[in-house]
């Protein structure tokens, strides 16, 4: 298998090379120069995820991972869940619904699923080639204590995460700065998240300092997350035994497209899928896209589904260079013009490729916290709020009702406690694995807004 960029100038490379890159040298992100043969999805009932997950992913990463590699870091990857279906199928008893849960991992988010297995690849091909790597991070909440858990403990990996200092949840904090490991180092610096972000990019920018501490990024543009999470579509789809002439419908919560995209890659080798329903929050650019045409950016609003309050979804540029039949001067730019201008109509032909399979919608806090209390109250069921987010989605878009439709549970409601309580009345408590989270030490490094504080910082910590 050899990989593309979406832009068209950088050079093609194999799945070793694309997993430490990231993102593409030209700015765009990489993609398989063809799609695998579809994969059987009908007689998995009875395999175990990590069987489906090796022949899912199996040719995506060769040649630089062998079978019996690939098979030995999936096992070692979802040992970490506590569900021995790792992402597991439940009726939600009303309408035909389904959730698929997502969030058994040890930070009690679907990132886990994809994130656990990086950091075993990227050690792996570190190792090959004898190098090491500083992963660094810049974290509203979720993202950084997924990496640091994906990170810890692992030979050829520093991981140093950014946080805004007193800007993220009690619980978001302490899964991240309670993790007892030499090579995971957090930082609260003064400021916000963008400050946060700014950061990072200002090391990235800085070429000596990148080859120096061997900067990389486990972000979710990096096209190993999104081949992983092709793998719980696949699982999904067999559990209800859809067939071609019985498909299943997925709907999904939704902020950089990383998830719904492997749903559309799901889809395109084989598996089953009549409908995929991106649910947003009022970030909606995704939503007012697929019924306009148009793609046009607005401010960032902050929502009670913290993890997809974004402006631009950066995976949607995968979907886009497939409608525009992978011509990547065309999309170029087109990408081009939407930096420029905040906004580009993709047009009516391209659109009908998307709509023919995506539908969209989109929820205020309150609808949020309404679905909440809806299914509670109808089935008992706590959702977070981002799940919430994507049932509301499947009961206003979906097409047809005698299609099953699997709705992504992505994270555990003792998550969101703060948002569920004022739905319901009622504080999820934590899984076993983090009940005494609030009795761990914490270690983190308070930083000013400042670069040249933050590489001396960087420095010490990786030689230690
Ligand atoms: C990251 C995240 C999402 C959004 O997923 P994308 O792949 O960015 O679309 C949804 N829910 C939760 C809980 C998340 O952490």
């Amino acid at each position: 298998m050899k990989y593309v960029s979406t832009r068209g100038q950088a050079p093609v490379l194999e799945f070793g090379d694309v997993l430490l890159a990231g993102l593409a040298t030209d700015g765009g992100l990489y993609l398989p120069d063809e799609w695998p043969a579809p994969t059987a999805t009908q007689g998995w009932s009875g395999v175990g995820y990590q069987d489906v997950a090796t022949a899912v992913m199996a040719p995506y990463v060769a040649p630089t991972l062998s079978d019996a590699d690939l098979a030995s870091m999936v096992e070692a990857a979802y040992a970490t869940f506590t569900h021995p279906d790792v992402c597991p199928v439940t009726p939600l008893g009303v309408d035909g619904l389904h959730l698929l849960e997502l969030f058994w991992g040890p930070t009690i988010a679907f990132k886990d699923i994809a994130l656990q297995l990086l950091g075993h690849l990227f050690d792996h091909e570190l190792t090959t080639r004898g190098q090491r790597a500083t992963i660094v991070v810049a974290t509203s909440g979720d993202t950084g204590s997924a990496a640091i858990e994906a990170c810890r403990g692992k030979d050829h990996l520093d991981i140093v995460v950014l946080h805004p200092a007193g800007r993220v949840s009690d619980v978001q904090r302490r899964q991240m700065t309670t993790v007892d490991a030499p090579n995971v180092h957090n930082v609260a610096v003064a400021g916000t998240f963008d400050d946060c972000q700014d950061l990072v990019k200002a090391l990235f920018a800085d070429e000596s300092f990148r080859t120096e501490v061997g900067l990389s990024a486990m972000n979710s543009i990096n096209w190993a997350r999104v081949m992983a999470q092709v793998v719980y579509y696949v699982t999904a789809a067999g559990a209800l035994g859809a067939t071609a002439s019985s498909p299943v419908a997925f709907a999904v919560p939704t902020g950089n497209f990383g998830n719904v995209f492997a749903g559309w890659v799901a889809r395109q080798t084989g598996t089953p899928i009549s409908q995929l329903v991106v649910g947003s929050n009022s970030n909606d650019i995704l939503t007012r896209w697929l019924s306009s045409g148009v793609m046009e950016q607005h401010g960032v609003h902050p929502t009670i589904s913290p993890s997809m309050d974004i402006q631009v979804s950066s995976n949607v540029e995968r979907l886009l260079f497939e409608l525009y039949n992978r011509d990547a001067v065309v999309l170029a730019e087109a990408m081009a013009e939407f930096r420029a201008d905040g906004r580009i109509d993709t047009g009516d032909t391209r659109l009908a490729g998307v709509t023919e399979v995506f539908d969209g919608a989109a929820f205020s806090d309150d609808q949020t916290r309404a679905e909440i209390r809806r299914t509670y109250e109808e089935t008992g069921v706590i959702l977070d709020p981002h799940t919430a987010v994507g049932v509301a989605a499947a009961r206003q878009a979906r097409r047809d009702p005698d299609v099953p439709m699997v709705c992504l549970a992505t994270a555990h409601p003792a998550k969101f406690p703060d948002a569920v309580e004022q739905a319901i009345g009622i504080r999820p408590e934590l899984p076993a694995h983090l009940a005494d989270l609030f009795d761990r030490a914490e270690r983190f490094e308070a930083l000013p807004n400042d670069l040249p504080a933050l590489q001396t910082h960087v420095r010490r910590v990786i030689s230690r």
